[in-house]
């Protein structure tokens, strides 16, 4: 008889733990590469997070197919930028049945500036904004972790306020403050926040449309006055208008990364959006010739 039930409590042990081994995680799907890193951050291994963008794939001229609204549909959270970063959206939310799926649009709260610049993660103050409406989230939907989620999104957040300082700090000694980016217009947020500002041929967002000649002389013309020896491109694709002008102006290009999504590459090295911002401001203070 005792045998038994010490038999009885191993086996209700066993299944207990085999059980807790299949504790459903959070579902998480997001757009957008900070996103994704800002919800593995707060989300540890409470969540299992999901970029919908496959990797290497430009963000604003993504298209969602049946598979990814499948995809959001099984999930529990989906957060995205906003409006204007992912129109695309829209046809997501048309196409999901799941009612209890959490919509997150991660600019809530954020001031956005006139003219549809969605590139707000590169304020890194707005980032914590970000951070702090996916950890609110993932507390609302998943109540018993709501203090982990917590105490992840104040430590990620530490972090960005610590970038954010040495941003504001390194970039106000420079010689030059234009950002002359042969990329499409990503830097208006992060212009505005640390003092520069941002010269792009591109009209919208999309670095498929091509610029212009008479905008990319205008450019050259910028670069010139500006005194800058750097002409910075764009991440992913492929940098034939920075390399025109390098090669007319005898300038060096180099990347400034707006962090919209990653090679498959970087992701398998570990890449991270602190890790991207970091690399960001060694180039700037090189390129901007700051102190
Ligand atoms: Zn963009």
């Amino acid at each position: 008889m005792k045998k038994l039930f010490i038999l009885t409590i191993l086996a209700l042990f066993i299944t207990g733990s085999a059980f807790g081994e299949f504790v459903k995680k959070l579902n998480v799907i997001t757009t957008i590469f900070p996103l994704y890193d800002m919800a593995r951050e707060v989300g540890g291994d409470k969540v299992e997070v999901t970029k919908l963008l496959p990797a290497g794939v430009e963000a604003h001229t993504f298209d969602p197919k049946a598979k990814d609204i499948v995809k959001i549909n099984n999930g529990d959270v989906f957060v995205y930028t906003g409006e204007f970063m992912e129109p695309w959206a829209k046809d997501i939310f048309r196409g999901v049945s799941n009612s209890s799926l959490l919509i997150v649009d991660a600019s809530k709260g954020v001031t956005l500036m006139k003219g549809n610049d969605p590139h707000i993660w590169l304020d890194l103050s707005y980032a914590k904004i970000m951070t702090d409406n996916i950890a609110k989230a993932f507390g609302q939907k998943d109540p018993a972790n709501k203090d982990f989620y917590m105490a992840n999104a104040s430590a990620y957040k530490a972090r960005l306020a610590d970038l954010d300082q040495r941003f504001t700090s390194d970039l106000t000694s420079c010689k030059i403050k234009t950002i002359v980016y042969a990329g499409h217009f990503a830097f208006g947020y992060f212009a505005k926040r640390y003092g520069l500002a941002q010269v792009s041929p591109y009209k919208g967002f999309s670095p498929d449309a091509e610029p212009s000649p008479k905008s990319v002389a205008e450019l050259i013309n910028t670069l010139k006055s500006s005194g800058s020896k750097v002409i910075y491109y764009e991440e992913l694709i492929d940098p034939k208008i920075a390399r025109v002008i390098s090669e007319e102006t005898g300038v060096k290009m180099d990347l400034l990364n707006g962090g919209h999504n990653v090679s498959d590459d970087e992701m398998k090295s570990g890449i991270t959006f602190l890790s991207i911002m970091e690399e960001n401001l060694k180039k700037l203070r090189q390129g901007l010739q700051c102190q």
